[in-house]
């Protein structure tokens, strides 16, 4: 018979006071109450229980049925609630969209002034423009007045909002992987830059779709291909393109192909493929959900 890991045997005692978590409240953040309270580092807090647990975001993406019980039992919660203090539930393809920082919060459900402060999930999930709970608008949480200028996408934006999330919650499948239409969308069209004021790191291939978007980015709000969440005054666009291209098909990836200079469009090409290729083997089609 297998030995057991040595942590599987190293079950933590309940703490003699525990928290209760907040509406949505993200585990590292619960823990990180316990360690204020306690008065100790936030990990040093989490191994007191994981001590196999690298960091804190580590334990808020994956969580084994193991170590959620432990979890359980030194916060005096039911697994199930532990579970949903994490990111354990979303699709690996989506969790490139979790942000490791808060980057906006919702002024009815977000408890601004706790000390120390709350995290809620839907703080850090880059797909979203509204909560997850009450349905309100998301905005940046300094409070920072950063209107969208692109908020005559908003409808159209809301659709691709529920796409990423149906296939962050491993629901439905569409014909391509609204992650990966992203991806294909922050691609930059140009790679090397040309003489004059011409500043290729700005053009992306959304850009071909929203000619206003490439006046509006600076360089501080471009995404990286490990990351591709856009700032939330930006995020409309983004969301709204991938619900049309989505709604279009493959042909418009083709025609977007064409926008593609340079070496990226070789690589633009095979991104589409490999979409294409994917969507061949999926059962659902976009197109059979509008008939
Ligand atoms: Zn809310």
């Amino acid at each position: 018979m297998r030995k057991p890991p040595s942590h599987d045997l190293q079950a933590p005692q309940q703490l003699p006071v525990t928290l209760a978590p907040c509406t949505d409240e993200l585990l590292s953040s619960w823990v990180a109450r316990h360690a204020d309270f306690y008065g100790v580092p936030p990990l040093a807090m989490l191994r007191h229980c994981l001590p196999e647990m690298p960091s804190l975001r580590a334990a808020d993406l994956n969580l084994n049925d193991n170590q959620v019980l432990r979890l359980a039992r030194m916060l005096c919660a039911d697994p199930e609630t532990i579970r949903q203090t994490t990111f354990t539930n979303v699709a690996e393809p989506s969790r490139c969209l979790i942000a490791k920082e808060p980057m906006q919060s919702c002024t009815t459900c977000y408890l601004a002034r706790t000390e120390p402060r709350v995290v809620i999930r839907n703080q850090l999930l880059g797909w979203r423009i509204t909560c997850t709970l009450c349905g309100g608008l998301l905005q940046y949480p300094t409070g920072r007045d950063c209107p969208s200028t692109f908020g005559h996408y908003h409808a159209t934006a809301l659709i691709g909002e529920r796409l990423l999330h149906d296939e962050a919650s491993q629901r439905d499948r569409t014909w391509a992987s609204p992650v990966r239409i992203a991806r294909l969308l922050l691609m930059r069209r140009v790679k090397k830059p040309r003489v004059g004021d011409y500043e290729p790191w700005r053009y992306r291939v959304l850009g071909a779709l929203i000619p206003d978007l490439d006046d509006v980015v600076d360089r501080r709000s471009l995404p990286t291909s490990s990351s591709p969440i856009l700032p939330l005054h930006l995020r409309p666009a983004l969301l709204a393109r991938i619900a049309i291209v989505e709604r279009s098909g493959p042909e418009m990836l083709q025609m977007l192909h064409g926008q593609m200079r340079g070496e990226n469009k070789a690589r633009f090409s095979s991104a589409i493929e490999e979409i294409i290729n994917s969507s061949c083997r999926s059962t659902a089609s976009s197109q059979l959900q509008l008939i």
